[in-house]
């Protein structure tokens, strides 16, 4: 398996849990842009957005429903927070799994980069 998120659920390759059930598994970011930063991760190998299908619908929302859950659970979910979800080159993707990232406790800028 080559996949370096689905390394981590399986528990092969180390990361600081947040949150898992049966459809996602949740980390810290080996390196925060931010006081918090978890990546959500779909269980299922998915390689980007481009790749997701109609019967993926419920999964994509369970990651955002988690992530809003996660931001309540941090104490930041009223002065807000980001959920990013880059895809491919431009979008800035470095890992081709599937992932939303939670990012709070500061003050986000926009446009982002
Ligand atoms: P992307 O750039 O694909 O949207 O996000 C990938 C994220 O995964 C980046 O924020 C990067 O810091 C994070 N990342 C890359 N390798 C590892 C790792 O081995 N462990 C953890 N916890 N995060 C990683
Ligand atoms: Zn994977």
């Amino acid at each position: 398996m080559s996949c370096l998120f689905c390394q981590i659920i399986e528990g092969s390759i180390p990361a600081k849990p947040c949150y898992e059930d049966d459809k996602v598994f949740v980390f810290h970011d080996l390196h925060p842009q931010a006081p918090t930063h978890m990546l959500i991760v779909p269980k299922k190998h998915i390689a980007s957005i481009n790749e997701a299908t109609p019967e993926d619908a419920a999964l994509i929302g369970h990651m955002m429903l988690t992530a809003k859950q996660l931001a309540k659970d941090a104490g930041f979910a009223e002065q807000g927070f980001r959920l990013v979800m880059n895809c491919n080159s431009w979008g800035g993707q470095t890992v081709f799994h599937l992932h939303l990232h939670l990012l709070g406790g500061r003050m986000m800028t926009w446009p982002p980069g």
